[in-house]
């Protein structure tokens, strides 16, 4: 049911929302000139029900009050094409409830950043990414970023959004995402030239070489308004920041990225806790503040650590303490994700940080995963978390966490799809 609720609720929802739908796949202006020529305005947003406004409406909850069903926390912004789509019976499957509450708390949290100062505005650095014509996608897909976003879906789109961010954040992974990897490429140019009809490829380790296209785009929007643009064509690549071109690689976001295996191979002499740090792209030293100085109950699996030693041990559970070394496979990969989330807050002391993590090349189980997702949720740390995954966690419960699901096949398409993860 539609606009059934008073003025001043309608006004508070219209505002609250920034008068912009809050369907995160539209978020269009609701309010704009009118087109007759008479220098007025007007408003194409409606606030619809969450749960229907009265019994026979689509989403009607019985167990509410007449009052609860008026009250603005059972309405939600949207768009007039959207809300029609929404207000339909025939559409509840599509829109239940909890995705609703999800594009809700979502939407005001991105205008409630937009409308804050520059400072809150840095936790979550990362507003929108939107990929056209690249790196396998055929066409556009697009997603907006929340404080903790997930990207689901066996494809290796999904394993393309955590490569795209690296390619913002890391110098390396630039460079190595340019072709032709047989030739040398140390030099640094404003444009890299890409030879004609020859694809890109990413050799990332323990992955088989990756093909992109050698066109196409992708816009990186971050929460300041910058937008960082990566063109490619058959004749290079370029970097710009908006409309004005800068020199390649500018980072244009800082990650820490938990997915490669901690790889005690190609450093053999170096302690397990010089790995860890580097690793983590920080000093030893400064990997033992992080771990010294955050609370023991800031743990994502409740590890404890000690450091006094010369060695990093880890506590799991009611055993005694270990070296890293002597951990298992499951047993590191977490306590890459607790230290990584350690790392994240530490940074974020300084600067917006954003917390990738790639479940595509870490061990974990499912059990693992709906701990770690769960925690962040409840712990809203500040930091921004994209996770990739490729496949569902058997139990979690995610209110605040805007999920996309990639549909299509591998790489041929793409699209992401917000799907709301109650299972
Ligand atoms: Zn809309």
């Amino acid at each position: 049911m539609t606009d059934k609720f008073s003025p001043s609720v309608r006004r508070i929802l219209a505002e609250r929302a920034g008068q912009r739908c809050s369907n995160p796949n539209c978020g269009r202006p609701t309010s704009g000139p009118s087109d007759n020529g008479a220098g007025g305005s007007t408003v194409l947003g409606k606030a619809c029900h969450i749960t229907a406004a009265s019994d026979g409406g689509p989403r009607f909850d019985s167990s509410l009050t007449n009052e609860q069903r008026a009250h603005p926390n059972n309405g939600i912004w949207l768009c007039a094409t959207c809300a029609d789509r929404v207000d339909k019976n025939e559409n509840v499957a599509m829109f239940p409830v909890e995705l609703l509450r999800c594009w809700k708390e979502f939407h005001e949290s991105l205008t409630g950043t937009d409308h804050a100062s520059i400072q809150n505005r840095r936790v979550y650095p990362l507003r929108q990414l939107k990929i056209v014509d690249f790196a396998g996608v055929r066409g556009q897909a697009n997603m907006t970023f929340g404080a903790l976003t997930s990207v689901l879906g066996s494809s290796r789109l999904s394993h393309t959004v955590g490569e795209l961010l690296n390619l913002f954040s890391s110098h390396e992974e630039f460079k190595r995402t340019r072709q032709p990897p047989s030739e040398a490429y140390e030099e640094e140019i404003d444009r890299i030239s890409l030879p004609d009809e020859r694809p890109w490829v990413v050799t990332v380790k323990h992955d088989p070489p990756r093909v992109f296209t050698n066109r196409g785009r992708v816009r990186l929007k971050l929460s300041d308004n910058r937008e960082f643009i990566i063109t490619a064509k058959r004749t290079g690549a370029a970097l710009s920041l908006g409309d004005s071109p800068i020199p390649v690689f500018s980072p244009a976001i800082s990650t820490i990225v938990v997915g490669k295996p901690l790889d005690s191979n190609s450093s053999p002499l170096k302690a397990p806790e010089q790995r860890l740090a580097r690793y983590f792209g920080i000093s030893d030293a400064e990997l033992r503040s992080c771990i010294e100085g955050s609370p023991t109950d800031e743990s994502v699996f409740g590890y404890e650590y000690d450091f006094n030693s010369e060695a990093l041990l880890v506590r799991i559970g009611k055993s005694g303490y270990q070296s890293l070394d002597s951990l298992s496979g499951g047993e590191r990969s977490r306590v890459l994700i607790d230290l990584g989330s350690r790392v994240a807050r530490y940074r974020a002391k300084v600067g917006p940080i954003v917390f990738l993590v790639d479940q595509h090349r870490i061990s974990i189980d499912r059990q693992g995963w709906a701990q770690m997702l769960n925690w962040l949720e409840q712990t809203r740390p500040p930091f921004q978390t994209v996770v990739d995954m490729w496949e569902r966690p058997s139990q979690w419960s995610l209110a605040r966490t805007l999920c996309y699901e990639v549909i299509g096949t591998d790489m041929e398409v793409s699209s992401f799809q917000i799907t709301p993860l109650n299972l």
